[in-house]
């Protein structure tokens, strides 16, 4: 049983795939609360228009049926590890092997007031809530008659200048310069300003120095304000307040600033590392349960190599997952289990159009062949083939037309708000 069809829960069901061959004799069952996985890299390309949200979602039931897996839409709700089921909300599933690749949520560190205020990017639908909020402030600034009002609107705090924060803000200025200036042109490039606050004293803290020094470079090329080392703590009013005492001048606020492990995780009766990540072993057990495995974002394991934990990125996920389904495999044949390595494998990082930048051993570039390389690899990362042409088709759609004539840029606040669609849409920031 595997529960999580994300990056690892895939990634394990293919591989188990690989080392049992086709007809395997075993009974393998995916739990997800949705029926789709996500690409999470392009979430921010969803999130500024660039790309249409069903291109980066592919449904898990067209591969299960090639894995000759069962799929089960439920919502996990807890664990029961002594009695060996899984507790959901369309009732309890038994296992006798079970993989936990739940992944990890956004962490606000216990701050409810800031949870209440910001927007998050971690799921689909959270994409498509930026994307509309984005558009609604300019639609909004167009008509406004009050200046205070106005430059809030045309204020965007992200809050955390990892590798996610830093693609956000960048693909953000490149919407507006490029598209929304042109389509509202009662606003003007200074009253836009977009800032980002990083409790540490570098950009993309989890990447390189030379990824950092590039990054840092090309934020001031754009303008983008980069805050560092002045953690938010709290809110006033609408005004995000930062350890130092400031308070920043309000606006639309994006939280992109950390990940604590799933909540059914966190509730193990185990031990938990940083943000509540499930400690395993180097077989990524748990201790004390060898038939259950806990690989990807909710996992915390030390890299022999580093001292430090693997981080909570894609290709851990994939590795843990892969060398877990190996390790399920021997054990069903009876065999000892072999310890989980860690390979780093690089860092890219896009920052905008025509430039990002590319760590790989001792090369580091930046730019535009950087930017290509970019594209390539996640179009290839991309699961399925209509997914592939479907994000080269409107990558290629908004290149040629300079992003102007993006399709994806439309949003009805009042309906969906209405409706009860999708309530977090219009009224944040009122
Ligand atoms: C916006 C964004 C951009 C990112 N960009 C990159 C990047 O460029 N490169 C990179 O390496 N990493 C990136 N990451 C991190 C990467 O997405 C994660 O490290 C990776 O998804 C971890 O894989 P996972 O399988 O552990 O979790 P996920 O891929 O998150 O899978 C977890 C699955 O569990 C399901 N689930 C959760 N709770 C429940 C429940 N209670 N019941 C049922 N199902 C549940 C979810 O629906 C999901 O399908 C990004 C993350 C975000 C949010």
């Amino acid at each position: 049983m595997v529960l999580g069809a994300g990056f690892a829960g895939v990634a394990f069901m293919d591989a188990l795939w690989e080392a049992l061959g086709p007809q395997p004799r075993i009974d393998l069952r995916l739990i997800d609360r949705n029926n789709f996985k996500l690409f999470t890299p392009l979430l921010y390309q969803v999130a500024t228009g660039l790309v249409s949200p069903d291109n980066i979602s592919y449904p898990v039931r067209r591969r299960t049926r090639r894995r000759g897996a069962r799929f089960q839409e439920s919502l996990v709700q807890g664990i029961d590890l002594e009695a060996r089921r899984v507790l959901t909300d369309d009732g309890p599933v038994p296992y006798d092997t079970l993989v936990v690749a739940l992944g990890s949520v956004t962490n606000f560190f216990g701050m409810q007031d800031v949870a209440r205020h910001a927007l998050t990017l971690k799921t689909l639908g959270d994409g498509i809530t930026v994307r509309n909020r984005l558009i609604d402030a300019f639609e909004e600034a167009d008509v406004t008659t009050d200046p205070e009002r106005r430059r809030a609107l045309l204020t965007f705090n992200i809050v955390g200048a990892g590798a996610t924060g830093v693609e956000l803000a960048t693909a953000i200025d490149n919407l507006i310069n490029l598209v929304l200036l042109r389509d509202y042109p009662g606003i003007n490039a200074e009253e836009v300003r977009i800032r980002l606050i990083e409790a540490l004293d570098r950009a993309v803290p989890e990447m390189s120095e030379g990824v950092c020094r590039f990054t840092a470079k090309r934020l001031a090329e754009r303008h983008i304000e980069l805050r560092l080392g002045d953690p938010v703590v709290g809110l006033e009013g609408d005004r995000l307040r930062t350890r130092s005492g400031n308070l920043l001048p309000p606006g639309t606020t994006i939280w992109t600033a950390g990940v604590r492990a799933n909540p059914v995780a966190r509730g193990l009766p185990v031990e938990h590392g940083q943000g509540g990540r499930v400690v395993v072993t180097d077989t990524l057990q748990l201790p004390g349960h060898p038939e259950v495995f806990c690989v990807g974002d909710n996992a915390l394991i030390t890299d022999p190599a580093t001292g430090r934990p693997v981080p909570p990125n894609a290709p851990a996920a994939i590795q843990m997952a892969q060398a877990t389904a190996r390790n399920v495999a021997r054990r069903l044949r009876g065999e000892p289990l072999q310890p989980f390595r860690y390979h780093f494998k690089g860092e890219l990082l896009s920052l905008g159009r025509n430039h990002a930048v590319l760590h790989l051993g001792g090369l580091l570039l930046d730019g535009f062949p950087a930017w290509v390389v970019w594209r390539a690899f996640y179009l290839t990362e991309l699961m399925g083939m209509e997914n592939r042409v479907g994000v080269m088709a409107d990558w290629a759609f908004a290149y040629l037309s300079r992003l102007r004539e993006s399709g994806r840029l439309i949003c009805e606040p009042a309906l969906a708000e209405e409706e009860g669609v999708m309530p977090t849409l219009a009224g944040r920031m009122r």
